[in-house]
């Protein structure tokens, strides 16, 4: 009988959370969404000494700013609560017990010297890869080497002890992946992990497996640097008879660097100027800043819309798509299985499209706020405009000031390249006499600013093109920009005039032309 589809997002509360665990995120509440089913936020914190102060908070920003909307977790509660792993405790030990007592597991006593000097010892003989597992066991301090009475009188003092799996020495570890199809793993490769520390907590293995179970979860996606756990996991589920409620299982291909050359990492957006998390994040203990993707002026939409590709793809042209759109097109059949390059190029692009998306009211409070904190007043049917006119050359909401600019203050300077290419003797004769032809313009406005352009520079019998760019510096102090005459219209007759006149006068015909 098929389960209702149940997935969970895992995050250990260790820091920001880094922009492909947001990915991992997304995948499971598209998966879960598609097939009609529930998201968890569970929160795996059984290491106390990695915990760090606001990194749930964190997560859970992170995941509500792209619209992930959580069906149960530590906030909204639910049938399985509790939610953190650490409120869960109680719960593991039986489990580990269940497992000592059918003879899956071991007491093991060793002390951390003993641990040490067991791998000195192997690496002596040349052991590769020194490990606790089936060979070796059988020459440490636990309870499939003691005598039963020395197990007992150890645990009844209150001796330390962790519990380990009893690995099999020759087994064949099948497990069918949702991307990468069957991984078989020999369990001679495997080491008895350790699934209860001795300070009473369980391992990440051992309650994820539980939790998972008794959150009756159906998928489990997460990221490929798990996929070396994932036969101990089936092992698990396995020896606690729980084989038939063994969810499915998918591992995301790695998010590689920009040039493809391994893991992508803080450093690497540090280095190349672009954020790796989602959100701002400050550092509780060095107070460190991580810079995110919303503060940097990214929308949630494109930024979900971007991840979403990282990875995944329709198998169709379509590349812009909601979150509705991305629910119906998602399949995990469509995820690639080798790693995905990040490219800050095109996360912008998606941006670009979503700002194009926006309404000119939306986009006009951007310009607003910033033109407020440089207290310039524009009215809103002239700001609208504006917005509209600069929009194709914006990719975050900071830069309609940038790319704006102009239209509220008078060149400073000019652009010395286009001055030494452009500004021209015939430039000059022809925006003089412009100039005096705007004088009688009325009503003063693109069409009619183009045209005159246009008659001014036929008296002149000069071809227009030639001189526009020298148009443009006078007007803006640069050689490139939105339309221009309609940036005339927008600054109005008597401050294009007097723009012009400021250039002729400052600007000198350069020599070299
Ligand atoms: N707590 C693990 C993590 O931080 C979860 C891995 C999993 O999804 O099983 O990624």
């Amino acid at each position: 009988m098929n389960r209702p589809v149940k997935v969970r997002f895992a995050p250990s509360p260790t820091g920001p959370l880094h922009i492909g665990g947001l990915r991992t995120a997304l995948y499971n509440y598209l998966l879960a969404k598609k097939l009609g089913g529930q998201m968890i936020l569970r929160i795996e914190d059984t290491d106390q000494n990695r915990f760090v102060p606001g990194a749930e908070e964190y997560i859970a920003e992170s995941l509500a700013w792209i619209g992930i909307k959580l069906d149960q977790g530590p906030k909204e509660g639910g049938p399985y609560a509790p939610y953190r792993q650490s409120e869960r405790k109680a719960m593991y030990f039986q489990y580990a017990m269940q497992l000592v007592n059918e003879g899956h597991a071991y007491y093991a006593f060793d002390t951390p010297e003993e641990l040490d000097a067991m791998r000195e010892r192997l690496k002596a003989a040349r052991v590769q890869n020194p490990q606790y597992n089936s060979v070796t066991r059988e020459t440490m301090k636990n309870s499939l080497t003691l005598p039963e009475d020395e197990v007992k009188a150890r645990i009844d003092s209150g001796a330390p002890y962790v519990i380990r799996l009893k690995i099999p020495r020759k087994e064949e570890v099948r497990l069918k992946d949702l991307i990468r199809g069957w991984v078989m793993v020999h369990s001679s490769t495997l080491d008895d992990k350790v699934l209860m520390k001795s300070d009473g907590m369980p391992t990440y293995h051992l309650a994820n497996v539980v939790d998972d179970y008794l959150m009756e979860i159906t998928h489990v996606i997460r990221g490929e640097e798990w996929l070396p756990s994932a036969p101990l996991h089936v092992l698990l589920y396995k020896y606690l008879g729980w084989e038939d409620k063994m969810p499915q299982f998918a591992h995301l291909p790695l998010l590689l660097k920009p040039d493809g050359n391994g893991k992508l990492s803080k450093r690497d957006g540090d280095q190349l100027g672009f954020p790796v998390f989602p959100v701002d994040w400050i550092d509780p203990f060095t107070g460190d800043k991580s810079s995110g993707f919303r503060e940097r002026g990214f929308l949630p939409e494109a930024v979900t819309n971007f991840l979403a590709f990282l990875g995944w793809n329709p198998g169709t042209e379509q590349e812009l798509f909601t979150m509705d759109e991305l629910i119906e097109a998602f399949t995990v059949e469509r995820i690639g299985k080798s790693g995905t390059k990040f490219d800050f190029a095109k996360a912008k692009w998606f941006n670009h499209q979503y700002m194009l998306k926006q309404s000119n009211e939306t986009l006009w409070t951007y310009l607003k706020n910033e033109l407020d904190r440089n207290q310039i007043s524009v009215q809103q049917d002239k700001g609208l405009r504006i917005v509209e006119m600069l929009k194709e050359r914006v990719t975050f909401p900071a830069d309609f000031w940038v790319e704006g600019k102009y239209l509220f203050s008078r060149p400073e300077a000019y652009d010395s390249q286009v001055a030494s290419a452009k500004w021209t003797e015939e430039a000059r004769l022809v925006i003089n006499e412009f100039s005096k032809a705007l004088q009688k313009l009325d009503p003063f406005m693109a069409t009619e600013i183009k045209r005159t352009f246009e008659e001014t520079a036929h008296t002149a019998q000069v071809k227009p093109g030639k001189v526009l760019q020298a148009l443009r510096l006078a007007v803006t102090g640069v050689g490139a920009g939105p339309d221009l005459t309609l940036t005339m219209e927008l600054l109005g007759k008597e401050e294009t005039i007097h723009r012009l006149n400021n250039a002729l006068e400052i600007l000198v015909v350069s020599a070299n032309v």
